[in-house]
């Protein structure tokens, strides 16, 4: 047989889509399992979206919509920009995807020639330089500054970026580590961009997830508008993980080529879960309040639980929904069966086949010394792991 595609065949597959369906199949044999594994909130989809989706089934809207979307629904994306992050796009600028992650692909798609360099923040999502590799980039990671939430400053930005760089793969606030750009970081992050001519891919699906300070775009920035690509969602902000909506906001000349790829891949994003979006814009301000509220205390219950079990102090995260946790005092100690732990992948398993515990290991974003907790997860399942980490974690000698 001829050779399968060779881009293909380097790429990774998702370690936090694995670990999830692997959690689920194992809740759904009956096992007992209690899953911090993927980001997906653990709340209903809110009825008033369920309610207008299930409208616009009765209502016959289920036919073919544009490439890029319905226009009314691109309408109230492009208010929202204008109401709540300041940013002046057209519906024309607007296009809705299958989720953000495919908003992701349509952007590397549009940009990326073989051979071009995409800076990657690391610890950085898992799905980014697969798809840069895929496409025949090639991602260039910098390794974020521990003490700084793993972020990165310009300087290292400079020091990256050569003729072949295209791009800066931006994810605030982000996904494992939690961090969060300030205005001034990301301005000062902003001018190399500019400076340096590079395209700016900008992931703000954890727009709303931030819980002290405020969220600024990177689109936000002098001379950025016109090179940044935004991606957003509505999975975590609208817990609509399973109806797979998404969008780019995107300067014309790159609109117009992500409308072509959609049109020919895809065609568009399911017209139900389009209205449903669109709903969730309606209801965002009544609907994100409390679930934030409930987040931050997850949140602080887990760092305060960790910190006590692990006996050190454990970073609070700013943003997104993840606890990123330094791990590797505990590479080189032994399972009481006698295996040896070597890294975040042995530790991951270990929890999970002893412990019930699904969470990822750090390896999934480039960084093997951490784990990753989602807390988008009930409080009695929180609590639930915390006390199985901490038991699984004081088993090992
Ligand atoms: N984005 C979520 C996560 O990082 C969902 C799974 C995925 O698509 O990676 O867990």
């Amino acid at each position: 047989m001829k050779n399968l595609s060779h881009n293909t065949l380097n790429i990774q597959p998702s370690l936090t889509v694995a670990i999830d369906t692997l959690a689920k199949k194992m809740i759904g044999e009956g096992k007992d399992v209690v899953s911090l594994g993927a980001g997906e909130p653990d709340f209903p989809t809110p009825q008033f979206i369920q309610e207008k989706a299930i409208q616009s089934i009765l209502d016959n809207k289920t036919k073919y919509t544009a490439p890029t979307g319905i226009l009314e629904v691109r309408e109230a994306i492009s208010k929202k920009l204008e109401e709540e992050n300041n940013l002046n796009y057209s519906p024309q600028q607007i296009i809705l995807t299958s989720g953000a992650k495919h908003a992701v692909f349509n952007t590397l798609a549009a940009l990326i020639n073989t051979g071009d360099q995409v800076i990657i923040p690391s610890p950085y999502w898992v799905t980014y330089p697969e798809l840069v590799k895929w496409l025949g980039g090639e991602p260039i990671f910098v390794e974020g500054h521990k003490e700084l939430d793993y972020k990165i400053t310009p300087e290292d930005l400079k020091k990256a970026i050569t003729p072949k760089t295209k791009a800066i793969l931006l994810n605030n606030p982000c996904n494992p580590t939690g961090g969060v750009y300030n205005e001034a970081e990301l301005e000062a992050l902003a001018k190399i961009i500019v400076e340096e001519d590079l395209y700016c891919v900008s992931d703000e699906v954890y727009e709303y997830f931030i819980y002290q300070g405020e969220f600024k775009s990177a689109a936000s920035f002098d001379g950025m508008k016109e090179r940044t690509i935004i991606v957003n969602g509505f999975s975590k902000s609208h817990c609509m993980t399973g109806w797979r909506i998404g969008y780019n906001a995107a300067p014309k000349n790159i609109a117009h080529i992500i409308g072509k790829i959609q049109g020919q891949a895809t065609h568009h994003p399911s017209n139900i879960s389009q209205y449903a979006a669109k709903a969730g814009i309606e209801l965002h301000k009544t609907h994100l309040p409390p679930m934030l509220s409930a987040f931050r205390e997850r949140r602080d219950y887990m760092v305060e639980h960790i910190s006590n079990a692990l006996k050190k102090e454990v970073r609070t995260p700013e943003g997104a929904f993840y606890l990123f946790l330094p791990v590797e005092e505990y590479y080189g100690k032994k399972t009481p069966d006698g295996t040896l732990i070597n890294n975040s992948m042995d530790l991951c398993q270990y929890l999970l086949e002893h412990h019930g515990l699904a969470i990822v290991p750090g390896i999934a974003f480039g960084c093997d010394s951490c784990v990753r907790f989602s807390y988008a997860a009930s409080l009695d399942n929180i609590k639930k792991a915390c006390q199985r980490f901490e038991e699984g974690i004081l088993k090992l000698l």
